[in-house]
């Protein structure tokens, strides 16, 4: 298919030129001035050739072509061959652009149709214009990706082009709002058109002087407008965009950077949203893939739920599936669609792109999903996937981050936080408990099993390892909203008591004490009971961490001292 960089007649602010690209060639129909600054923003150093096919020389046509040659000479390095439509057309070209200044005749070639020999070349169509340019006006014949493609150029005939127009062929014509002896008038062509297109021509008009009116007068008859390369977005469509991406990011870095928040949910809603903006989208959501348990999880809209659904269902799971891109903008008859929410929700879902997402190995570990394009058309299977690129990156490289944070604040063997996970809860949710002054009250306990070597010694490890197991579980089990528990390392246990006292803190210690010892323990196959000491301390937020572990950690050495399986404090 052609496309066009502008459709009007030369008295309208966008002059009539169509290209195509062919074999990484760029073939041009004309090249006008406003034709020229539109190719201008294009990367003209990727085509391989570029041929421009010339249908009159009239007008502005000539000047555009000047400015070509220029930049490819100066600029893109681009060759360029200019295609005269006959032999007189081919001098008239010579003379006009070797009299244009800083057009060198050597920056370019030039050559009639009888020289050019390309597959999507079928012939020029000599045609008439006005009296007065007779000889001087052509069309096209040509092959485009297969198609019979036929161009008029200006006309005020189609009895030329009759014979080349097929069931299937592409027609691209001019046609003009007003009655005149030089264009096709287009209340005259409706029966024509209405005969081509039940004929299975597919007709396109350009060149046009008033689209409004030619809309109204062709709208029943089946042709349609050519189609403008930048139809879709306008240049404000995409100022609007770009002012959306910038808040987000902007608000995005503020909020991550300077705030000094921790919350990585943020993250992903910010990253979501980025997409939703880029592709216009309605919804936004990121879905994170856990492997282990068969799932695929994302926070719902309102950020407080999850929602939870096996990895095997949904279009999420598709995408997964098959670790591409997936794309419907008919899901109801999508089989992987899952219509259950929107039956209990009353929501529409009329298009779905899903994005996977991999790790730095390149295993998928989420999928970034958009839903409902607000065009009514649907996703665009080139061009959003690539919109959405960056943003997919980011939710891959941030869920990894997360992932591995998680895993580094955990010990394997227990599944508790360990002391990393210990520091980073000191920077964050016992952080006010460190403010001198505060009024606010917090105790620690160490805690440290007693003879554990003698398990390993009898037992073996793998005996010692469910010892461990087990007392992490029950530690963890004596956990409300204000306690957190930390393997500290081999067999020794942090309990962290916000907002209670010394003595809260020694009932618990005593709580847990007792309920070990009276614990029988399945330990590989051997039943084992243990016990366990424990050193209390009431937290001092004039000292620092260590100098408070150093102080229960001395009452635990007192209880070890005194018998072991007791609770000593302060
Ligand atoms: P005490 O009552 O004085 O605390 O004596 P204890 O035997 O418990 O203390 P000791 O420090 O002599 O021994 C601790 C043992 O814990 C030694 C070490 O091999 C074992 N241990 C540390 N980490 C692990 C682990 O992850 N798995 C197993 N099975 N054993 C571990
Ligand atoms: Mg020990
Ligand atoms: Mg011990």
């Amino acid at each position: 298919m052609l496309k066009f960089l502008g459709r009007g007649s030369a008295f309208t602010d966008e002059h009539n030129s169509a290209y195509f690209i062919a074999n990484d060639e760029l073939v041009l129909i004309d090249c006008p001035m406003s034709a020229f600054s539109r190719l201008n923003d294009k990367n003209l150093a990727l085509f391989d050739h570029i041929y421009v096919l010339v249908t009159h020389t009239h007008g502005d046509h000539v000047g555009g072509i000047g400015m070509l040659i220029d930049l490819l000479q100066f600029s893109v390095k681009t060759p360029i061959t200019v295609v005269a439509p006959s032999k007189e057309v081919e001098a008239d070209m010579f003379y006009l652009l070797t009299r244009i200044e800083g057009c060198n005749s050597s920056w370019y070639e030039l050559i009639s149709v009888e020289d050019l020999d390309k597959e999507w070349f079928v012939c020029s169509i000599p045609t008439v214009h006005t009296e007065e340019l007779a000889g001087k006006c052509f069309g096209y014949c040509l092959n485009i990706e297969g198609n019979r493609t036929v161009y008029t150029g200006d006309t005020n005939t189609v009895i030329p082009f009759e014979k080349y127009l097929e069931r299937g062929t592409y027609l691209y014509t001019e046609i003009s709002a007003y009655k005149s002896s030089v264009h096709l008038y287009c209340s005259d062509m409706v029966p024509k058109i209405k005969e081509y297109v039940s004929n299975g021509i597919k007709v396109f008009l350009m060149h046009m002087d008033d689209e409004k009116r030619i809309a109204q007068v062709m709208k029943d008859t089946g042709a349609e407008f050519a189609p403008l390369e930048q139809s879709g977005a306008t240049l404000e469509d995409n100022g609007r965009m770009l002012r959306g991406v910038f808040e987000i990011t902007d608000s995005l870095y503020k909020d991550m950077c300077m705030n000094n928040s921790r919350d990585h949910a943020l993250l992903f809603t910010y990253i979501t949203d980025l997409g939703k903006t880029i592709v216009d989208a309605d919804r936004a959501s990121f879905w994170r893939w856990d492997k282990r348990n068969g799932k695929i999880w994302t926070m719902s809209a309102t950020g407080v739920d999850r929602i939870v659904i096996p990895d095997n269902t949904g279009l999420v799971g598709k995408a997964l599936r098959l670790k591409k891109t997936v794309i419907t903008n008919d899901p109801y008859s999508d089989p992987d669609f899952n219509k259950e929410i929107d039956l209990e929700t009353g929501y529409t879902t009329k298009s779905v792109l899903v994005l996977p997402v991999a790790d730095i190995n390149g295993d998928f570990i989420g999928a970034l999903q958009l839903i409902n394009k607000n065009d009514n058309i649907g996703f665009d299977d080139e061009t959003d996937p690539k919109k959405l690129s960056l943003a997919a990156l980011v939710c891959g490289i941030a869920l990894e981050s997360e992932t591995f944070l998680e895993e580094s604040h955990h010990d394997r063997l227990t599944g508790l936080r360990n002391r990393m996970g210990f520091y980073f809860d000191f920077a964050g949710k016992h952080r006010d408990y460190l403010i001198p002054d505060s009024g606010k009250t917090m105790s620690v306990f160490i805690s440290d099993i007693d003879k554990f070597k003698s398990v390993n010694d009898t037992y073996g490890h793998n005996a010692g390892d469910d010892v461990l197991r087990f007392t992490a579980g029950l530690l963890e089990s004596f956990c409300g909203e204000n306690e957190s528990v930390y393997r500290w390392g081999g067999e020794e246990f942090v309990m962290v008591m916000r907002d209670t006292d010394l003595d809260g803190a020694v009932r618990k210690a005593e709580e847990i004490r007792l309920k070990l010892m009276n614990s029988v323990i399945e330990a590989d196959g051997n039943i084992i009971s243990c016990t366990m000491s424990f050193g209390c301390a009431l937290f001092d937020p004039s000292k620092t961490i260590e100098e408070n572990i150093s102080c229960a950690d001395e009452k635990l050495y007192t209880a070890k001292e005194t018998g072991r399986n007791r609770v000593c404090f302060e």
